[in-house]
């Protein structure tokens, strides 16, 4: 048995089956279906209800943050930080190149473009080291106070780093740069729910922070997202541009700006309420998931991704490096044919047709970690001994 022989007979003896092991699969274990048939007895299944507010407020409490706005996904709740960031069309935000679409596709939205910063190797989000030395290089502070990109002419107007999987980036470094060249800080945390760096929670140290409950991440409401913020008056903007910009009135209807039908729905919001409950428990499942890969993967030559000093992370998708682009490609290939669902990390998105002439810093380690990175089974394990 070699390497890959071994990883697949440990996977299935993990989750004891034989049967496909997908990536991620929902765990639906407390007040689902009840709070299901409260919104349906109610009849408020859309975006007025008790359960939206009810999980705003649970949320932001769980976050450490002082307001959450429930949207209908993450990918538009990041539109929505990104306009409440003052972002505009032929602005340009400063982005990963290694991340999921989303996050380009948001900045796209706008009509702005992203400029792509590499990523640390360890951490796989934005290095502040990279950052650093593009602002150093092409960061241009004029006299209305913003930075400008001295090679386009176009005002930065945010910057929208990712915690991979959950593994948190250096996330205060970073807010430090962002706040020396005045850049606003957006965190796309979708991936990090439940992940800490020095103890506070991701997503906290961007004036806004971003998450996302689609079917595969560590908590699900169907679909659905959330961004938090300290910020009273961002909050109630986001509240506002997410309801059509209606302007709040008994009967009437009246708009004043351009507006968004992005709200949660109560029907989603019921069930979000019910995986929230549940979030410290699949968190510790997951934890202890990710032990067992750790102690395994500890005998084979292939580097298994922890948390660093000082974080903790989710362990929403547990990440193996490969030794090289070769092996990974030998892996994905075995693993996905013997059942146990494996993949690859993202293409990154600056090799994509619409993201292709968008400047870059040479983005070394995101080359790297894309041709090593795979994503192996992480699903909470309902009999877990
Ligand atoms: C999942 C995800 C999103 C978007 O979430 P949706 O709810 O699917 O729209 C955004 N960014 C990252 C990094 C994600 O992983």
């Amino acid at each position: 048995m070699d390497s890959i022989d071994k990883t697949i007979s440990f996977i299935q003896d993990t989750f004891h089956t034989k049967d496909f092991i997908p990536l991620h699969a929902p765990y639906f274990g407390g007040n689902e279906k009840k709070y299901l048939n409260e919104t349906i007895d109610s009849t408020f299944v859309s975006s007025v209800g008790a359960f939206v507010n009810k999980f705003e407020k649970d949320f932001a409490k769980y976050t450490g943050s002082k307001f959450a706005v429930a949207c209908v996904n993450g990918t538009n709740s990041l539109h929505i930080a990104l306009i409440l960031a003052g972002v505009k069309s032929e602005d340009e935000v400063l982005s990963q190149s290694l991340t999921f679409i989303a996050t380009a596709n948001a900045i796209s939205y706008i009509g702005a473009q992203s400029v792509f910063i590499d990523v640390d190797r360890d951490t796989m989000g934005m290095s502040p080291k990279a950052l650093q030395s593009f602002l150093e290089k092409f960061g241009q502070k004029r006299e209305d106070g913003f930075t400008y990109n001295s090679t386009t002419g176009k005002k930065i107007a945010a910057c929208v780093p990712m915690h991979t999987f959950g593994f948190p980036l250096r996330i205060e470094e970073l807010a430090e740069i962002c706040k020396n060249w005045n850049i606003f800080l957006v965190e796309d945390a979708a991936e990090s729910l439940g992940s800490y760096y020095k103890s506070k929670h991701t997503g906290t140290f961007g004036r806004i922070g971003v998450f996302s409950f689609n079917g595969n991440k560590t908590i699900t409401c169907g679909g659905g997202g959330a961004l938090i913020t300290d910020d009273e008056e961002l909050a109630k903007r986001a509240k506002h541009l997410t309801t059509q910009a209606k302007i709040p009135h008994a009967w009437k209807f009246s708009h004043d700006e351009i507006g968004y039908n992005y709200r949660m729905p109560n029907l989603n919001a019921a069930l979000a309420c019910a995986q929230l409950e549940q979030l410290d428990q699949i968190l510790a499942n997951k934890r202890e998931l990710a032990e067992k890969y750790k102690s395994f993967f500890s005998e084979t030559d292939y580097h298994f991704v922890t948390e660093l000093a000082d974080t903790k992370a989710n362990y929403w998708l547990n990440a193996l490096m490969l030794p090289s682009n070769e092996e990974r490609d030998e892996f994905l290939r075995r693993t996905n044919e013997g059942g146990v669902m494996t993949r690859p990390i993202w293409d990154l998105m600056s090799s994509l047709p619409m993201f292709e002439n968008f400047q870059n810093d040479g983005l070394e380690n995101s080359k790297w970690l894309e041709e090593r990175v795979v994503n192996i089974p992480s699903s909470f394990r309902p009999s877990n001994e």
